[in-house]
């Protein structure tokens, strides 16, 4: 039976030239899975899910930084998300005898529930723990080992840290796949997987927007990570919104210059809203503070109320990662335009769709680069300066391959 491809991602020829695909069937079993399939000739011959070898294949074992995510990729999760969401009833079993832990060591409500019911979701187990103090960690046992031990149970190992880089480093130890949820201000790959499902859900495409960034541009690691992943589709430019001490940090706007991505800094949230396709609010991060003065000082510098919608246009997109606090009114819930738990909800498919396949990818044995010296930052957050055995890592512009700084 052919099934015309549902997916606005998908490019003509998309899942079988340019990837190099295997599928499976609708409704597989162990028999067929994972990789027997490799004949088979998507879309047309088959009622199936395609899904990209390189993924599986174990190119992307770890999803640490959002640059893992290419267009390719997010294709592949994204139309398996679609599926997901079209028809959970035939995933219920997909993952069963599969364990999930997530290690929490920083609060959170969305990504720790979220990956926890889409494990389950998928018919595995979880374990974890939301508060470290509970765990040996608290008697001195360092990231390493507790990744080693987390994932002697686990298949695959979600992480989130006030630490930056800790995602990068656990996956270098770790015979599992490793998933950031939140590194510090650094990065968080799976709320811009939640973002993207919203936009291309409501939008039908990714592409020609004026995006619009509010807030704490300094420390907000959702909008560092997802001004990364949207470079990537055609036409995108942004504007950054935020006090001048909160501005988008300078490594982040060097990506997008290096990509000749258009992006404008500007102060004043009302003049900003006729202009855009999509306002992304964020809160001001009150725990990365140094000085609590300072963040009084700021609080409430955007607060986006019914009024100050009017300038928008009819269809622009109301986003937030959440929790706010107080940067959108409760007043605003009710416009059609408002998405914010529309992310939410996508965060748990769009993770379902992500522990589908790293919960089956075989496990590894990990080899961390071997080195006499000891990585070294400036960024005083930085994973490489609370655990002093990481060996040295570049990123391919020079910057600490942990943290990026
Ligand atoms: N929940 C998001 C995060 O973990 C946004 C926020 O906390 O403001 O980064």
């Amino acid at each position: 039976m052919s099934r015309a491809s549902p997916f606005p991602f998908v490019r003509e020829g998309g899942f079988g030239e340019n990837f190099g695909v295997f599928c499976f069937p609708r409704v597989w079993d162990k028999t067929s899975f994972p990789a027997q399939n490799t004949s088979c000739t998507p879309p047309a011959s088959c009622d199936i899910i395609c899904q990209n070898v390189e993924w599986r294949a174990g190119r992307l074992r770890n999803l640490v930084s959002v640059e893992d995510i290419t267009i390719e990729r997010w294709d592949a999760l994204y139309s398996r998300c679609c599926d997901m969401i079209a028809n959970p009833g035939e995933y219920v079993d997909s993952c069963r005898g599969k364990v999930l832990a997530s290690l929490f060591y920083e609060p959170s409500t969305r990504t720790n529930f979220s990956f926890q019911a889409a494990a389950m979701r998928l018919g595995a187990g979880t374990f974890g723990f939301s508060d470290s103090s509970t765990t040996s960690i608290s008697k001195g046992e360092s990231l390493a080992d507790t990744i080693r031990v987390a994932a002697s149970y686990a298949d695959t190992v979600v992480i989130r840290s006030k630490v930056e880089g800790a995602a990068r480093a656990a996956s270098l130890y770790s015979p599992v796949p490793v998933i950031n949820a939140g590194d510090g201000g650094h990065m968080h790959p799976t709320q811009t997987l939640a973002d993207l499902t919203t936009i291309a859900q409501r939008r039908g495409r990714i592409e020609n927007l004026r995006v619009g960034i509010c807030g704490d541009l300094k420390y907000g690691r959702t909008a560092h990570s997802l001004i990364i992943a949207l470079a990537a589709f055609p036409g995108i430019t942004f504007r950054f919104i935020s006090p001048r001490d909160l501005r988008m940090p300078d490594y982040s706007l060097d990506f997008l210059r290096t990509r000749g991505i258009e992006y404008e800094e500007s102060t004043l949230l009302d003049e900003s809203m006729p202009e855009l396709d999509i306002l992304y609010m964020t809160r001001i991060q009150e725990e990365r503070f140094e000085d609590k003065d300072e963040f009084d000082r700021l609080h409430g510098t955007y607060v986006l109320t019914k009024n100050l919608l009017e300038r928008a246009s009819g269809d622009m997109l109301i986003m937030h990662p959440l929790p706010r606090d107080g940067e959108i009114l409760p007043e605003v819930d009710s416009d059609n335009r408002a998405v914010y738990f529309d992310q939410v909800r996508n965060g748990m498919f769009i993770r379902m769709a992500l522990l589908f396949d790293f919960l089956q990818l075989p496990r590894i044995t990990p080899s961390p680069p071997e080195s006499d010296k000891r990585a070294i930052c400036r960024n005083p957050v930085c994973v490489t300066n609370k655990e002093p055995y990481l060996p040295p890592l570049n990123a391919a512009d020079g910057g600490c391959g942990y943290c990026d700084k």
